[in-house]
């Protein structure tokens, strides 16, 4: 009987043991309860895929990851993943942003339909501290227990302690924390819970559109969240400017002209919330359009589009994923197995892989766990 271990008991793990062959003997470890992670997904309703179904399309949206996914998402995409949720129980439907989700909205239905897959393996809520690789095998250790395996499927997340895979030989990226709000200075915190929407954020060369939301220390929203996570590897501290209006038909000369007895703080509420008018924009709001002098012109432009702030930090355990984890060269993509070790395999976010925010992330979880899942089967021999 070939024996199984599966290290890390979230999405991609439990996607792993859902498609290995059942006559193996599959083992689980999770220091949680299995499928924890799941639960809080695409709060609580668990966006699990996005209706890309091109592979060449759909890895354009992991700022790490891209060429690798090629092959990953050739083997298993989406169709496939929406045939595996259906086969197991759980319709889907897809939302006009093209997000997927289940159509009961609940992540414990998705958790309870694939736990149900699992009952002939074994869960040991055990905290897996290191692996060694024998001449046929590995010794596992957990907190608790010793035990070996011929193969091993390590699906650890990202926010696992990689000094055990290191110390396999494998080379981690440094894990940076990605799709997470940002902290800022300066930080605006009485404008905290005011939202603008589709802004035009850049950073260097990169430009991102969304709307945004001002918190107590920085800012948020989908569109700082993309930010995030394509910044996620740059240095701190870095400068960011948002255009508020977004809209290069927009001419301010033209709005006070066509407008010349308005009042600037009501012109400018057609555009922007009242209180981030007040705050920002420290000049008289009640003077007249028509009497506005060019320096004050020059400024309120300047607030409305091309306003300044620098990016000091992330939100602290604020991260929807991380970036960084086991270096991709030393991936094969084909079959997730080590290039280091034989019998080793990885899936999920413990690789350094992320994407970004609707579905993308589970996606790769499902797909990488299938392939790890599918190459065992064809290589492990039944005695
Ligand atoms: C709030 C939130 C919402 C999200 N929403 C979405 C969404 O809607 N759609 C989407 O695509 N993605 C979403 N994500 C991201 C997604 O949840 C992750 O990408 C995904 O969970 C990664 O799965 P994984 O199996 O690789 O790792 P994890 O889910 O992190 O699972 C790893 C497991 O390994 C266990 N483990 C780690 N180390 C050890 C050890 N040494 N011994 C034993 N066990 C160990 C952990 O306890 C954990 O259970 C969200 C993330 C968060 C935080």
């Amino acid at each position: 009987m070939c024996k199984i271990a599966i290290i890390g008991a979230g999405p991609a793990g439990c996607m792993a043991a859902c498609n290995l062959d059942k006559r193996f003997e599959i083992t689980l470890f999770d220091k949680n309860s299995p499928l924890k992670t799941l639960l809080p997904t695409g709060g609580g309703k668990c966006n699990l895929a996005h209706a890309e179904y091109d592979f060449k399309e759909l890895v354009k949206s992991y700022p790490r990851g891209e060429k690798f996914l090629y092959s990953v998402f050739s083997q298993f995409c989406t169709a496939e993943t929406l045939n595996f949720f259906e086969k197991i129980g759980i319709k889907t439907y897809t939302r006009n942003d093209n997000r997927i989700f289940p159509t009961s909205n609940n992540s414990q239905d998705v958790r309870k339909k694939i736990l149900d897959q699992l009952h002939h393996c074994k869960f040991q809520k055990e905290e897996v501290i290191s692996i060694i690789e024998h001449t046929n095998g590995f010794e596992l250790q957990t907190n608790k227990a010793t035990y070996l395996f011929d193969y091993i499927i390590i699906a650890t997340g990202g926010k696992s302690n990689y000094s055990f895979i290191e110390s396999l030989g494998h080379t981690i990226i440094s894990p940076k924390p990605a799709l997470v709000a940002l902290k800022t200075q300066p930080c605006h915190k009485i404008l905290q819970g005011v939202s603008v929407k589709n802004c035009k954020i850049t950073a260097e060369n990169h430009k991102v559109y969304g709307d945004i939301l001002f918190t107590n220390d920085g800012l948020t929203g989908p569109a700082i969240y993309e930010l995030s996570s394509i910044n996620a590897q740059k240095e701190l501290p870095y400068e960011i400017i948002i255009d508020f209006i977004n809209d290069d038909n927009f001419d301010l000369q033209n709005e006070f002209n066509l407008n010349p007895h308005k009042n600037l703080g009501n012109l400018l509420n057609k555009y922007l919330p009242k209180s981030l008018i007040n705050t920002l924009v420290r000049t008289d709001l009640e003077q007249k359009c028509c009497t506005i002098r060019t320096n004050t012109k020059v400024l309120v432009n300047s607030i409305l589009r091309d306003f300044k702030l620098t990016v000091t930090g992330t939100k602290k355990d604020g991260e929807t994923v991380t970036c960084g984890g086991v270096t991709l060269d030393e991936i094969n993509s084909k079959s997730m197995t080590s290039k280091k070790i034989n019998n080793l395999l990885f899936c999920g976010e413990v690789t350094n892989v992320d994407g970004l925010c609707g579905g993308y992330n589970l996606q790769y979880c499902w797909s990488s766990g299938y392939i790890a899942a599918q190459t065992i089967n064809k290589t492990c021999k039944f005695m």
